[in-house]
């Protein structure tokens, strides 16, 4: 696990340059200021949400940002991820660390402590720890089931992102108090789901969805989640069609598996597949206990193909399969769905 501490610690001095035209809103102040320099905020996903969410948060001041990412950057992130450039795809840095580079680099006055890891069931209290408020910049209902799961449990408030093609939504979850996403989804999309790797995305619809979760984050730090303008509706809009929606989320639904009968399916990891499907043509292995040496690995597999690693990832071509592979096991097949095709693979170049 990888930190980036700053050196300088969060100074709330809310008299500073830097902050100076947000204190000027009303809705901020001084003292608003100073609260968001206490905050604790959890970026879980940092591909096109998450690093805009990140980035306004970072720019705003909030004092730690803790950014929680499995994945790593490629070029085809750059067109919508705003917080990585050529170089980090280049040398396919993991999402969390080019993020807090970044960030450091924007503002070196914050703390922002990158994860590289698959938040899961089994390390979701350590990754969450100390954390006030979670936000959601993933790109699967597996993940979010299980935050929304952990927050209502520990009465934690969190925001749902979601965008794909033009179209965005987005809910402030407030337990005890509003629907949570159990509330208003009770069950994952079935069937052929829209993704950004079959329907595409517009960068303009991500950054909108960030921008409208990043200002309810800013109520949230500053006023707490009572707050006024807290906004309680699940909010949807296309920024192609223009189409807006709202409907209320002010409480919660009856029965409701997660707030209701807390039932905390997700976060007990019942069900939760070892291997699943990621994106179009690959497949996650979600190997946890298999700590691997890169060197020792990259010598193996000179002989079957081409293979690069650097201290976060390894990378491996056997054509017509594409493998990358985390410190802890972890890895990700691309050029196929089929499970046991990737678990062979994995059996045979790695070790089963
Ligand atoms: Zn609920």
């Amino acid at each position: 696990m990888t930190s980036l501490a700053q050196e300088t610690q969060p100074t709330a001095r809310p008299d500073d340059e830097r902050y100076s035209r947000q204190v000027l809103f009303r809705g901020i102040g001084a003292e608003g200021q100073r609260k968001l320099a206490g905050g604790r905020v959890a970026i879980v996903g940092c591909g096109a949400t998450g690093s805009a969410l990140t980035g306004l948060l970072a720019r705003a001041g909030v004092g730690t940002l803790r950014i929680i990412d499995r994945d790593y950057v490629e070029h085809s992130n750059l067109q919508r991820q705003s917080l990585f450039d050529e170089q980090d795809a280049a040398e396919s840095l993991p999402k969390a660390i080019a993020a807090a580079r970044k960030i450091a680099a924007l503002n070196s006055r914050i703390v922002v402590e990158p994860k590289v890891e698959d938040l899961v069931p089994g390390n979701i209290e350590a990754l969450l720890e100390g954390i006030s408020l979670i936000l959601d910049g993933t790109d699967n209902f597996e993940t979010r089931y299980l935050i929304n799961d952990y927050a209502v449990d520990r009465s934690l408030p969190w925001i749902y992102s979601a965008a794909v093609g033009s179209y965005a939504l987005t809910l402030n979850v407030v337990p005890d108090q509003t629907a949570c996403l159990a509330c208003i989804f009770p069950d994952s999309p079935r069937g052929m789901v829209e993704t950004c790797e079959t329907s595409g995305i517009l960068n303009s619809a991500v950054n909108l969805v960030a921008s409208v979760a990043a200002t309810e984050a800013l109520k949230f730090l500053v006023g707490g989640p009572n707050a006024p303008q807290v906004r309680r509706t699940l909010l949807s809009f296309d920024v192609w069609t223009n189409e807006r929606a709202e409907i209320s989320a002010a409480k919660p639904r009856p029965g409701c598996r997660a707030c209701g009968e807390r039932d905390f399916v997700h976060l007990a990891g019942e069900g939760r597949p070892h291997i699943t499907l990621c994106g179009r043509n690959s497949v996650q292995i979600h190997e946890r206990q298999r700590p691997i040496d890169f060197l020792e690995l990259d010598r193996r597999l000179q002989a079957h193909g081409l293979v690069r690693h650097n201290d976060f990832i390894l990378k491996f071509w056997h054509d017509p399969y594409e493998m990358t592979l985390f410190p802890d096991g972890r890895a990700i097949i691309k050029g196929t769905t089929d499970t046991a095709v990737a678990r062979s693979l994995y059996a045979r170049f790695v070790g089963s």
